[in-house]
């Protein structure tokens, strides 16, 4: 194997880049908590999903400070539909231990920044680069990419020895570029290039040195090692209503998805098909809620929602408690007109928005 140019890669990139080719309203930011804030929304959320978000959390918390003093609830209200709710909570953490630990002022090293709950190598880079001009390269799945690309290198990049092996490359493909520079341009040419499903070859700006156009194979990379397992789970939410309209929620606190999020009542089975009568058989329903006290009054299509390693199967019951006793102090009933202060998962909030019930029962 010939050792790959990276002169003719690092010069080619920061000759094509162009801050205006991809505007983001972070770009060419130099606060550190502008580039975290934006950095921590962007993590496995598209910039056109994120882009609202950043604007709004600025909006309401434009300094540090403000955001370590917010309420929990506010803020998960505020990331309410981002998803990756444990975001949400490291930011919380991360902006009050800015304050508490380091007087209000982030971290200006890689490690220092490292040591902030939700901060990852990534990140880290991104706000060391940006923020305090520290010579150190980001690494994410767009540089993955590239690089494998470029040197057309058949080493898996999920694995901890891969993970290693890349950084080694793009340090030294950064060289004693600027870092800032180097990392914003491979970002960009990342998302517009050398994109996952079909790189603008044509057009790479790189395309000299390319190991894996010249071979050929720059469908074959990168190369991943065993893809995680998926998990099927199936949720049936009971939409219980009370003779006012109001329906039962509660805060998930489990080590699960969505916690701190409210949710109604939920019977997890493994078929989806089901009916009430079938769920209240089960081990799982509710232990306070006497179905026999329940008028059933339809059932919604079903859902499915996609998380990073879990497909949900969705449906949810309408059932009518007149007068609901005995309820578990957790539970909190909620008319719809009140449910602004309740960060919702977002397939709750699109069955609330939806209201097209089947009434097949
Ligand atoms: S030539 Fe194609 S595969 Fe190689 S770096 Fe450029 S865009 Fe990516």
């Amino acid at each position: 194997m010939t050792t790959p140019d990276w002169s003719l890669f690092r010069d080619g990139l920061t000759a094509w880049y162009a801050p205006d080719r991809r505007p983001m309203p972070w770009k060419g930011e130099r606060d550190p908590y502008c580039i975290w804030l934006s950095e921590i929304i962007l993590q496995q959320t598209r910039v056109a999903q994120g882009w609202p978000y950043f604007e709004r959390f600025l909006a309401a918390y434009p300094t540090v400070a403000q955001l370590a003093a917010a309420e929990d609830a506010d803020v998960m209200k505020l990331w309410e539909g981002l998803g990756y709710y444990s975001r949400a909570r490291n930011l919380l953490r991360a902006a009050r231990t800015v304050v508490a630990d380091h007087g209000g002022r982030f971290p200006d090293t890689y490690r220092g920044l490292l040591t902030l709950p939700g901060v990852g190598p990534y990140t880290a880079a991104a706000v060391a680069s940006f923020a305090f001009d520290r010579q150190v390269a980001v690494l994410d799945g767009n540089v993955f990419r590239i690089l494998a690309r470029y040197t057309a290198d058949p080493t898996p990049i999920d694995t901890g020895p891969g993970r290693k092996h890349f950084q080694s490359l793009v340090d030294r493909a950064l060289g004693e570029a600027p870092a800032a520079a180097f990392n914003q341009a491979i970002m960009d040419f990342g998302a517009l290039v050398c994109t996952p499903k079909s790189p603008d070859c044509a057009h790479c700006p790189v395309a000299e040195g390319c190991r894996a156009r010249a071979e050929g194979t720059v469908p074959d990379f990168p190369v991943k090692g065993k893809a995680a397992a998926r998990r099927d789970r199936i949720f049936h939410y009971l939409h219980v209503t009370d003779a006012r309209g109001r329906f039962l929620l509660h805060r998930r606190e489990d080590r699960d998805i969505w916690k701190h999020l409210y949710q109604f009542p939920l019977v997890e089975r493994a078929a989806l098909d089901l009916r009430p009568p079938q769920l209240a058989a089960a081990d799982n329903w509710p232990a306070w809620l006497p179905f026999r006290e329940l008028e059933v009054r339809g059932r919604s299509k079903p859902y499915t929602h996609q998380l990073s390693h879990q497909r949900l199967g969705v449906v949810f019951h309408r059932l009518y408690w007149p007068a609901p006793h005995d309820v578990p102090d957790d539970y909190t009933a909620v008319s719809r007109d009140g449910l602004g202060p309740y960060a919702l998962p977002r397939v709750i909030t699109r069955y609330l928005g939806d209201q097209r019930l089947t009434l097949d029962l």
